[in-house]
């Protein structure tokens, strides 16, 4: 019997990563030439794509040789705008406008005498983002109820909790219930952004679809929002991470009549028709 494959209502390229997507793309199409700082976003297909549009991926405005830096979807710190700036390099910024409105929101919270926490991995370029200018003493960054517990959260006058966009907000509550018991002057910034969250909710209702049997998570290995689709999805049936469709072992399909496919906000659309067409011809 052919594979029935349901893909979920939502999923794919987010409106900030089509937005960068385009502006390379458009920047190349009139022969500019540029490196990009970090993946532009984080799917090796994409920056496969931009090596062959002429932007390569750098990791140190040292390393750029072209005359524009290319800013990723997930921004960077302010003093690296300023550095790029005394360098004489010209910028293309692709940030997202929602991690903006975190830079600028956070900002607000400092001058307003808050201490700041950024819930998030600390070695993600967005966190770094935001915290890499900051005074050590202003912020935290969280992942775990454990990090809470260890900190007096009593001496700071008011407290701003800040999401790294792309996280399941739910599997931090615990987190931040912790800063909450101690400190009742602390308030919470919903900054998970809307690609995300539809994309999550979609991925729970796709698993929990009872005539799913299996789910194949689409996305790049760096990037955290699909990391976060596949654990909402292995919640609820065998889920499997695969950048592509050379990553499927056919043995996960062993008495499987209906697959489940999601991808993450990073993902393009071409790839996603690749694994459903690769399914399509078992
Ligand atoms: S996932 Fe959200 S925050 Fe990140 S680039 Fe896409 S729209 Fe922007």
């Amino acid at each position: 019997m052919p594979l029935t494959i349901k893909r979920a209502t939502k999923y794919g390229f987010c409106s900030g990563v089509r937005i960068a997507d385009l502006k390379v793309k458009r920047f190349t199409a009139k022969g500019g030439r540029g490196a990009i700082l970090g993946q532009v976003v984080h799917n090796e297909r994409v920056v496969e794509e931009m090596e062959k549009l002429g932007v390569r991926t750098v990791h140190a405005l040292e390393e750029v040789s072209e005359p524009v830096i290319v800013f990723s979807a997930h921004g960077v710190p302010p003093s690296t705008h300023e550095a790029a700036r005394d360098m004489g390099l010209e910028i293309l910024d692709t940030t997202c406008k929602f991690v903006y409105d975190i830079h600028r929101e956070s900002r607000k919270a400092l001058a307003e005498g808050a201490h700041l926490v950024f819930i998030g991995d600390p070695s993600h370029r967005e966190v770094i983002g935001y915290t890499h200018d900051l005074d050590p003493s202003a912020y935290h960054i969280l992942h775990s109820a454990e990090q809470a517990e260890a900190v007096d959260w009593r001496a700071y006058r008011a407290i701003r909790v800040f999401y790294q966009t792309t996280l399941n907000a739910d599997q931090y509550n615990g987190v931040v219930n912790v800063i909450e018991a101690a400190n009742p002057r602390t308030s919470r910034a919903d900054t998970v952004c809307y690609a995300t969250k539809e994309n999550q909710e979609a991925a729970r209702a796709l698993a929990r679809d009872p005539e799913v049997q299996m789910v194949l998570v689409i996305g790049g290995k760096h990037s955290a929002n699909t990391r976060h689709l596949h654990e909402i999805c292995s919640q609820f049936k065998p889920s499997y991470l695969i950048q592509g469709d050379s990553d499927i072992d056919v043995a996960w399909l062993q008495g499987v009549s209906v697959v489940g496919i999601t991808a993450g906000a990073s993902t393009p659309d071409y790839v996603v028709d690749e694994v459903e067409r690769f399914l399509k011809a078992l």
